[in-house]
């Protein structure tokens, strides 16, 4: 059966004295409408400001216990809880913090809903920044200094991070970096000066961690783009990163077919 606003538009369509005329609107008795010169605008805009600090990578002894270290690394610097972000497997290989990419976004979300607010603020400054990548960084992270809102979301003036750890791809030996990261809405003077000096109080606990063997420069692993690579034997992780010669997960060597 034909529905009836189908047909009425039809009809209007094919007889052009029922059709809405399509020319501009008759000028009223008030004259042509003047352009003015000037358009006054109303402004709108929101500045966003992200920044974070990362060390020299310390390496230390080549030992699956030095995973375990991690979090040890943050004691008396802790303000909250410290939460252990393990790289992502390859079903997560696009996840990225940015909303106007549904499909990318939903995939940052499923892997990362699970954080508290302070560690997924945490990941959205310091991804967007490039200074960690979850496809080969395992991250520990807690909130260093300032305050969280009411629902437990840093201020823009708070400072997160903690240590990132991967393994090196020529040795095997485990490299652990100092992170920090702040922003959001605005930035504040003195931020910039606190957070160096926590990047160095966390270096100082990683030189100090009975497996540290001293500092290193960091060549950080080339993830893969898309195709992703191998099914670690030892702990099933399967990682996104195909030149990967160890498991970003759990340290141990990747074998190849
Ligand atoms: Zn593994």
């Amino acid at each position: 059966m034909p529905l009836d606003f189908l047909k009425r538009r039809n009809a209007a369509e094919g007889d052009p004295a029922t059709a809405p005329s399509h020319a501009a609107p008759a000028r009223g008795s008030h004259g042509p409408i003047t352009v003015p010169e000037e358009v006054v605008a109303q402004e709108y805009q929101l500045k966003l400001y992200y920044a974070g600090k990362t060390s020299e990578g310390v390496r230390m002894q080549a030992t699956p216990k030095a995973l375990g270290e991690l979090p040890s690394m943050l004691h008396g610097l802790a303000k909250t809880e410290i939460e252990v972000v393990e790289p992502l497997p390859i079903e997560f290989s696009q996840a990225t913090p940015v909303i106007a990419r549904p499909s990318e976004a939903m995939q940052w979300l499923n892997a990362h809903h699970i954080h508290s607010p302070v560690t997924r603020h945490a990941l959205v400054v310091l991804e967007s920044i490039d200074a960690i990548d979850l496809a080969f960084d395992t991250f520990v992270c807690t909130l260093l200094d300032g305050d969280v809102d009411t629902s437990g979301y840093p201020e823009y003036s708070a400072i997160l991070g903690g240590v990132a750890a991967h393994w090196d791809e020529a040795t095997g030996d485990m490299i652990v970096r100092a992170v920090v990261g702040w922003g959001g809405k605005g930035v504040r003077g003195d931020t910039d000066r606190i957070a160096a000096k926590l990047l160095a109080g966390i270096l100082t606990n990683v030189l100090a961690n009975q497996y540290a063997l001293g500092l290193t420069a960091v060549d950080r692993p080339v993830p893969a783009a898309g195709r992703g690579g191998l099914v670690c034997a030892h702990c099933g992780f399967a990682s996104a990163h195909e030149r990967a010669f160890y498991c970003p997960k759990c340290g141990m060597r990747l074998l190849r077919g």
